[in-house]
């Protein structure tokens, strides 16, 4: 069978309706049976989302005569050719959703996801395919493509997998340059916001030379960072030479807000190695009409979590006391959670396309992230690892003999691959520490591995008398057990009542709430407020709440509540060994 050569071109005839209209071009087909797919999913993003949908208008052409197309499934078309020759297909693809695993299309910018517009053609997956975008003048390009030497408007994919793997902007977003090693990287960014452009650029660098120094070479000819700046909320997806990262516009002032813009970038990056070099056999190449599983999600997101702080850490970006903030917030926020008891890590991460990826009011009680708790027991391994080697090695290594053994050469590995290399570093069995944390779920030895890296973890309470100044208690505050908000500006509707909480079986999501103790709830704040300076754990409150439009009122006995004022910190009279471990780890 000859090789076709696949080419699509990108119109933004109108911007204003959110529509792509796109060509793809199939040179040199052999005659038969042939058939066109759209993915139903884009990797990194492990939900289902059927992108057919948005597709319309499509129609072929055989030698520039109209050629019959059936449509056999939501995502696929076949075809048959009688002699070898050219075939055509035009299509639109409206394109009118944030996001940076969705694709947009307005008069400002267009930005997309290959799996959203891009079909592939069965059987040549393999073979160059080429994109030409035809947008309005002045209009630049931000991708992680090659672009074809001497078109500025033509770019080059490997493969159909490094198409779908390279997201594009098109439009007037300010770009920014940097060289490390002579190789270029390019920030582009999409919305206003309040950055400071010398500085970002400047720490960024700093990311992407302390992840060098780290593996020991970067793995591609130039990067591209296009972040998009809006008003709804961040979040990243990781890309083979390239990521986009979404941002709160205001989110890079103060310092607090600006450390978790440096976590994203830092941990988007790392994954150019962890999870799009380094992965198991079922992360590509891709399946791309159904969900792929696989039971190493937490080594995959968890453990570029954990990387993520460190590199920050390593790079001077993050101080002692930052790392440890952001310990403390990861702490915090998984001792909250019941579902850590429930749902165990390997589950977690093979369950991801039905819970982690379709979250309602109830996961916290049955289910656990593995980015969550992921991070923490990649920080458990790590230490546990230069314990037993005495500081000769650590998680990083596993990382690089990975990288070493398969990153480097694009190929995936079976799972049972992770457990065994960690072993060959960390010279012995790890079974009891897999078997404990990662299959099933015992509860986590934070205080005594961080005890011996000379690290404390307190527990604590904010004061009931705090005024947002930080102060906080040993004595316990009085809980409900149940998360509120404040519903249509009118109301306090429940969102998760917890399955450990006082409440879990008299309250439950959706419930609205009306008066505590007889008075009204007017305000958001009215709950917490009262029960926090009234109320003791042991005290018994009334709550009146309508279920469906009907009162009720239950009684409830005050709990006392998860600890919300968690410190963490170097221990003063740590012992040598604890010291030279914290040193080796931390660097301090
Ligand atoms: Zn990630």
């Amino acid at each position: 069978m000859a090789q076709p050569a696949i080419a699509y071109r990108v119109e933004f005839l109108d911007p204003g309706l959110h529509v792509y209209h796109v060509t793809m071009t199939v040179q040199s087909l052999d005659p038969g049976k042939h058939r066109l797919r759209l993915p139903v999913w884009t990797p990194g993003s492990y939900q289902v989302a059927d992108f057919s949908g948005n597709l319309f208008g499509v129609i072929g052409e055989f030698q520039n005569q109209p050629l019959n197309l059936t449509q056999t499934a939501k995502n696929r078309w076949e075809f048959e050719t009688s002699m070898r020759g050219e075939v055509r297909f035009r299509y639109q693809v409206y394109a009118y959703q944030e996001g940076v695993r969705q694709s947009h299309l307005d008069e400002t910018h267009a930005y997309w996801n290959g799996a959203h517009l891009f079909f592939l053609l069965d059987e040549f997956t393999e073979v160059p395919h080429l994109i030409d975008i035809d947008g309005p003048p002045g209009w630049q390009v931000a991708t992680g493509l090659d672009r074809v030497v001497d078109a500025p408007y033509r770019f080059l994919a490997t493969n159909y997998d490094v198409l779908i793997d390279s997201p594009v902007e098109v439009g007037r977003q300010r770009m920014y340059h940097f060289e490390v090693e002579g190789k270029r990287h390019t920030l582009a960014l999409w919305g206003e916001g309040n950055e400071d452009p010398g500085r970002l650029v400047e720490d960024v660098q700093k990311i992407v030379e302390t992840a060098r120094d780290f593996f020991g070479e970067l793995p591609y000819q130039h990067y591209t960072f296009i972040f998009h700046l809006s008003d709804h909320g961040t979040g990243g997806l990781e890309h083979l030479n390239s990521t986009t990262c979404g941002m709160d516009r205001f989110s890079f002032r103060p310092q607090k807000s600006y450390r978790r813009v440096l976590s994203l970038i830092a941990h988007e990056f790392f994954h150019l190695w962890n999870v799009k070099r380094i992965h198991p056999d079922m992360l590509g190449p891709f399946d791309y009409d159904r969900e792929v599983h696989t039971h190493l999600l937490w080594a995959m997101e968890g453990f570029t979590d954990y990387y993520a702080g460190i590199i920050l850490r390593r790079s001077g970006l993050f101080s002692l006391q930052d790392y440890l903030d952001r310990l403390k917030d990861r702490i915090q926020a998984y001792e909250k959670l019941p579902g850590r008891f429930v749902q165990s890590l390997s589950q977690s991460s093979f369950e991801t396309w039905t819970k982690f990826y379709k979250p309602g009011p109830d996961s916290p009680n049955r289910q656990i992230s593995y980015y969550l708790k992921g991070e923490l027991v990649g920080l458990l391994l790590d230490l546990e690892i230069r314990q037993r080697t005495h500081n000769q090695k650590s998680l990083d290594d596993v990382l690089r003999l990975l990288y070493e053994r398969y990153g480097r050469k694009m190929v995936g590995f079976p799972e049972s691959v992770y457990q065994e290399t960690v072993e060959e570093v960390g010279q012995g069995s790890f079974e009891e520490f897999f078997q404990r944390y990662i299959e099933s779920v015992d509860q986590l030895p934070l205080d005594a591995m961080l005890g011996a890296a000379g690290i404390e973890v307190r527990r604590r309470w904010k004061s009931a008398q705090d005024n947002d100044g930080g102060e906080t208690s040993s004595e316990p505050l009085p809980w409900l057990g149940i998360d509120v908000k404040w519903a249509e500006q009118r109301y306090l509707e429940v969102g998760t009542s917890y399955a450990d909480g006082p409440a879990a079986n008299l309250i439950s999501a959706k419930d609205r709430l009306i008066a505590l103790n007889d008075y009204l709830l007017e305000k958001p704040e009215d709950l917490t407020k009262r029960l926090k300076t009234n109320h003791r754990p042991g005290d018994v409150v009334r709550i009146h709440l309508f279920r469906r439009g009907k009162l009720q009122h239950v009684s409830i006995v005050l709990a006392e509540a998860p600890y919300d004022a968690i410190e963490v910190k170097p221990i003063q009279d740590a012992s040598e060994e604890a010291r030279s471990m914290l040193a080796a780890w931390l660097g301090t």
